[in-house]
């Protein structure tokens, strides 16, 4: 065993809370207020409230405001009234710091050819979030999984009846009273590891055959289940890179509305530094020294570039590089 493996001030351990930088899609500005989901009486007085905000989607593309500063496009409840149809699939997103009420809906072809009229687009929610800060990224998040998972989930997966939406749109529920079954909303769990060297001064990364251009990243795998997120990440690594590691450190998590994942970030340190990779898996993988790593994220490296900081890939091999 290499005795640098006991030396764990080489180890990022130290995990980002509110101090860290912003991940984007996390920090929501909103208070989701399930205390309220339950108060019909509550819900409906709001629905219909004309300070209410909706937050339209259209194709999954949230409304944003075409002005020089990038802002999401809330539509007032006392504007539903001139012709714009706000469909019955609106969600509950939470309430705002000024006290109102907010909604995501789906919108008809008819109110968003209105809307583009009236100088607002649609941006899928990758470029939202590349032109949004202070959390309001993490509202697109919410809203673009919700609607998503309302408009996949029609029946239910006992009985074949149709469903409806509950609990201001946190859950479904059957509508054969015989069955009742409830559903919730869809969440995947993903584990992205950064995997380091014992003596902290090399890390691992690869390229999957999906990835664009010349992207290299940190190593990643849906869980399965039954397995804790320290099992998912050794079990990927062995079966990815034939890595085997020690120590798994928790760093930070990331929703992934693509349509509902969680990225839950790891660092982990290898036994050594062999490698066998899968190539059913990766185009390849390889260990960077650091020099490597910091030429990457300057752009000096023709063949490879570094992920983005929309990506939590960015932030953990950022940390490495910073605290190891
Ligand atoms: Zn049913």
């Amino acid at each position: 065993m290499n005795k640098n493996i006991k030396d764990s001030t080489k180890f990022p351990v130290h995990g980002l809370d509110r101090e860290g930088p912003r991940i984007p899609y996390t920090g929501s500005l909103l208070d989701r207020a399930d205390r309220n989901r339950e108060d019909a009486h509550w819900l409906e007085s709001h629905r219909h409230h004309p300070d209410t905000r909706y937050l339209p989607f259209w194709d999954l593309g949230v409304a944003m405001c075409r002005n020089p500063d990038p802002e999401l496009y809330w539509c007032r409840g006392r504007d539903l009234s001139d012709g714009l149809a706000i469909e019955d699939t609106a969600v509950f997103l939470g309430i705002s710091d000024d006290g109102v009420a907010c909604f995501a809906t789906l919108i008809d072809e008819a109110t968003q050819r209105k809307l583009e009229v009236q100088n607002v687009g649609f941006v899928d929610a990758r470029s939202a979030a590349a032109q949004l800060e202070d959390g309001r990224a993490a509202i697109v998040a919410q809203a673009r999984s919700l609607l998503n998972w309302h408009s996949q989930n029609p029946f239910c997966t006992r009985c074949g009846s149709r469903t409806s939406p509950q609990m201001a749109g946190s859950q479904r529920a059957c509508t054969d009273t015989d069955c009742g079954v409830v559903i919730f909303p869809r969440i995947d769990p993903v584990v992205i590891m950064l995997v380091v060297s014992a003596d902290g001064e090399h890390c691992l990364l690869g390229r999957n055959p999906g990835y664009p251009g010349r992207l290299v990243s940190a190593l990643a795998g849906y869980m399965e289940p039954g397995e804790s997120i320290e099992e998912a990440v050794r079990r990927e690594l062995l079966e990815e890179a034939g890595v085997s590691v020690k120590a798994v450190r928790y760093f930070t998590s990331q929703p992934w509305p693509f349509p509902a994942t969680l990225m839950i970030g790891c660092f982990a340190m290898a036994e050594d530094l062999e490698l066998d990779v899968n190539l059913q898996e990766l185009e390849w993988a390889q260990w960077f020294s650091k020099k490597e790593v910091e030429a990457l994220f300057a752009d000096q490296n023709e063949e490879f570039s570094a992920p983005r900081s929309i990506a939590i890939a960015h932030h953990l091999i950022k940390h490495w590089l910073k605290h190891s």
